[in-house]
Order: structure tokens, then C-alpha cells, then sequence
């Protein structure tokens, strides 16, 4: 059993927070140190494990902090080692991360970046997809192909439907904006989007959200082809 929480970081970030009842902690994603720390410290100063999905510095500038201040292992993309905090353990396609008595499996999904990677908890049916997949939308493509990206949502569209999908930021409304500008015809996407809308209103965060509702209604993990997803990202990137 894994809880997950959110601590918002930096401007839209979201770190993760993964508690396992065995009473292990995790974060994924720690782009400013001082709001995990202020966390853990409350809950008695455990932290076990860092995952890190990708080496962009709103992800991983609090990572060295809080290795230091916990004593935590660092876990990141063997294929971007160059780039990341020095890792404890370097991991690939299909290898096993335990938190705790839970464990994680590695999905290599490059697209946003060369060395991007997910973790999959298979019993909980967690996800946490850094920026290959947001709420509603893709990352950008700064470093790979379309077709790279197609085929690591390909990976994401493999999961069980019920699997809970925790991206790297806040990006939902605007990406729900797009979403209806490019398929403004799907119903589900209409009622995801006013969703979106009514939380953005209140102040509350729109994720997690299900791979179930992302694969009726994000136009990106619903693209049929590459030169789809290509045709949609490109129009993303100049929206
Ligand atoms: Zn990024
Ligand atoms: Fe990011």
C-alpha cells in the first residue's frame, strides 16, 4: 500500500510525496528542497528514496539537499547519469524500485527528454510520468522524436484504465483550453474540461487524475499515428 501526496513546488511543480504502510517515504520530482523538507520534518524526518523521472532543474534542485539532510538513495535513468544527481541506483526499462514493502517498475518513455523515465507502482496503481504525460496534454518535445513520444504514451495507454496519473505540473486548464480547441467535439473532453475549470476556480488541484479519463480525453494519448501527435504538438507549441 502506497499513499501519495502532493507538495506543490516552485511555480506549477508537483513533488510527490509516497508514503508505503511499512512506514518507508519517497519523493519523486523534488525541484525546491525547503517546502519537502517542511513536510517530512512534520511527519517525524523519514526520507528513504528520491525519484527523479528526468534531469530539468524544476525536478531535481532539491534533490542533492535532501539526500544530504535524510540520507536518502537517489534513483534516476542509468541513460542520463551524466546529468542527474550522482545516483545510488541507476535504473532501465522494466527494472524494480522498492519504497518500502512497495515497488515500482521503470518505463524508459523519452520524448520531452532523452533519458525520461516513469514509475509504475503495479499494485497501487500509481503513475508518476514527470513531463512525458500532463493532465490533458504531452510534454514538449525538447529533445526526442514524435515518434518516441508515441510510443512512450503507447506505454502509458497499456495500463490498467484505473491507474491514477501523477504528472510533473499544473498544467491542466491550459492544456484543457487546447484540448478543445483541437477536439472540440469529444463529449468526455467537455466534461473533464469544465471539471478542470470548477477546481481551477476553487484554488484546487486537478491532479491526479485517471488514465481512464486521459485516454477518452487527452487528445495527445488519444492521437492514432505519430504524424498525429506530431501535427497536434506542433500546434500545441505555437497555441
Ligand atoms: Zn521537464
Ligand atoms: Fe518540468
Amino acid at each position: 500500500m502506497i499513499t501519495v501526496q502532493a507538495i506543490p513546488v516552485l511555480s506549477d511543480n508537483y513533488a510527490w510525496l509516497l508514503r508505503d504502510s511499512s512506514g518507508a517515504v519517497a519523493i519523486v520530482d523534488p525541484g525546491e528542497a525547503a517546502p519537502v523538507a517542511a513536510v517530512l520534518d512534520a511527519a517525524g524526518g523519514r526520507l528513504d528514496v528520491i525519484l527523479l523521472t528526468h534531469h530539468h532543474g524544476d525536478h531535481i534542485a532539491g534533490a542533492e539537499e535532501l539526500r544530504a539532510r535524510y540520507g536518502a538513495k537517489m534513483v534516476g535513468a542509468a541513460a542520463d547519469a551524466h546529468r542527474l544527481p550522482k545516483l545510488d541506483l541507476s535504473v532501465a526499462e522494466g527494472d524494480r524500485v522498492a519504497v518500502g514493502t512497495s515497488s515500482a517498475h521503470v518505463l524508459e518513455t523519452p520524448g520531452h527528454t532523452r533519458g525520461h523515465i516513469a514509475y509504475v507502482f503495479d499494485a497501487e496503481h500509481v503513475l508518476l510520468c514527470g513531463d512525458t504525460m500532463f493532465a490533458l496534454g504531452c510534454g514538449r518535445l525538447l529533445e526526442g522524436t514524435a515518434a518516441e513520444m508515441f510510443a512512450s504514451l503507447r506505454k502509458f495507454a497499456a495500463l490498467p484504465p484505473g491507474t491514477m496519473v501523477y504528472c510533473g505540473h499544473e498544467y491542466t486548464e491550459s492544456n484543457a483550453r487546447f484540448a478543445l480547441h483541437a477536439t472540440p467535439d469529444n463529449a468526455a473532453l467537455q466534461a473533464y474540461a469544465a471539471r478542470v475549470r470548477g477546481l481551477r476556480a476553487r484554488g484546487e488541484a486537478t491532479v491526479p487524475s485517471t488514465l481512464a479519463d486521459e485516454l477518452a480525453a487527452n487528445p495527445f494519448l488519444r492521437a492514432a499515428d505519430v504524424a498525429t501527435l506530431a501535427d497536434l504538438r506542433a500546434r500545441k507549441d505555437k497555441f
